[in-house]
């Protein structure tokens, strides 16, 4: 098994990019493990958790709150987890939010790693550190950076994931082709999400491409000051309409990057919105969508990327090179209302 460390600020993660799940008894003795997963995953894949002790959370968003961070500490105490165990979150982005967070705060922090099953943990969830819980309408209010100890990588856990799924994961990889990768956006340009799925060589190379991409903006930025926020592409708006309307974070985020597009347009004389448009429709993604501004005028507000009286705006100069521009609010309350 081929590994690959990367260091951050404090800690280094080890990946394993062409791995397989049974692999994971190589990196961490079975004793001394939990694995963090849901009832989803944990039952298409049960064989594979044999010998592992295992806390199965109920699957889906709504339980990335503080209720289900205090029943996991009741098991882990249950379990005699001490400081020697490791956390293995074992699922996609809500199972890797809740472990590392539970991680860093049981008892003090101990350590973690993931095996990431969705593609969108694959390229962007499980990697740079961000881990923890929403409250309320609000996403991801509490939590903290810590990077995972090692990140397993078996492409084959995606067979059994559902197409909504799949989008969600390539809203990511585009907005990574848009924000940074003008190679990649041919790529995608030239695929789509039914080619890709059928193509193992092509997915794995992408999704090695995409989380290398990730981990390389954490490593320049890892506290989110300048080039990390590039990240964010799609995601002002993107966020404010998820907390408003039953959309999948992909799909709200793809939202969010067609009016970034747009927005572009306007004050940078982007050229390419009718191309990022085109990719986000060819891996199923909705894009030109009609909103309540004034509601979701109310959620940018409280977005945690303000700064006193600007968002940052994360826009696009050309396909391949993201800018973040500090847009004051009131100048984006009509920008907004005039979309
Ligand atoms: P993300 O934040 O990465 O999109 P979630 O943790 O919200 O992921 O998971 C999305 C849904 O997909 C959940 O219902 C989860 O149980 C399910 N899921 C995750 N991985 C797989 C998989 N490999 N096969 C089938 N379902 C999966
Ligand atoms: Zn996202």
């Amino acid at each position: 098994m081929k590994k690959q460390t990367f260091k951050f600020s404090t800690a280094s993660t080890d990946c394993y990019f062409d791995a397989a799940f049974k692999q994971l008894k190589e990196i961490v003795s079975q004793q001394h493990a939990i694995i963090i997963t849901d009832q989803n995953i944990f039952d298409k894949h049960t064989s594979k958790f044999k010998g592992w002790n295992t806390i199965v959370l109920n699957a889906g968003e709504e339980f990335k709150v503080q209720a289900t961070v205090d029943s996991v500490i009741q098991q882990l105490i249950e379990l005699n987890a001490d400081r020697k165990t490791t956390l293995i979150g074992v699922g996609g982005g809500v199972i890797t939010d809740i472990t590392g967070y539970v991680a860093a705060i049981y008892m003090r922090g101990i350590s973690f790693g993931f095996v990431p099953t969705t593609l969108l943990a694959m390229v962007d969830a499980s990697i740079g550190g961000k881990n923890g819980i929403d409250v309320g309408v609000y996403k991801n209010m509490v939590g903290i950076i810590r990077q995972p100890n090692f990140l397993l990588y078996d492409v084959s856990l995606l067979k059994t994931l559902p197409d909504a799924e799949w989008s969600n994961g390539f809203a990511e990889i585009i907005k990574h082709a848009c924000i940074k990768d003008a190679a990649m956006f041919k790529i995608l340009e030239q695929n789509n999400l039914q080619k890709i799925q059928r193509n193992k060589k092509l997915l794995s190379q992408l999704i090695e491409r995409n989380a290398k991409l990730k981990i390389k903006v954490v490593q320049n930025d890892e506290f989110e000051k300048g080039e990390r926020r590039l990240l964010n592409y799609g995601h002002t708006l993107g966020h404010a309409l998820e907390n408003q309307y039953e959309l999948f974070h992909g799909q709200a985020v793809s939202i969010g990057m067609t009016y970034a597009s747009v927005i572009s347009q306007q004050l940078l004389k982007f050229k390419q919105t009718d191309a990022v448009v085109k990719v986000l429709e060819q891996y199923g993604l909705p894009t030109y969508a009609s909103f309540d501004k004034n509601k979701v005028m109310t959620v940018l507000k409280m977005d945690k990327k303000r700064e006193r009286k600007d968002i940052n705006y994360i826009l696009l100069e050309k396909i391949g090179k993201g800018i973040v521009l500090p847009i004051p609010l009131t100048d984006l309350e009509n920008i907004i209302s005039n979309l």
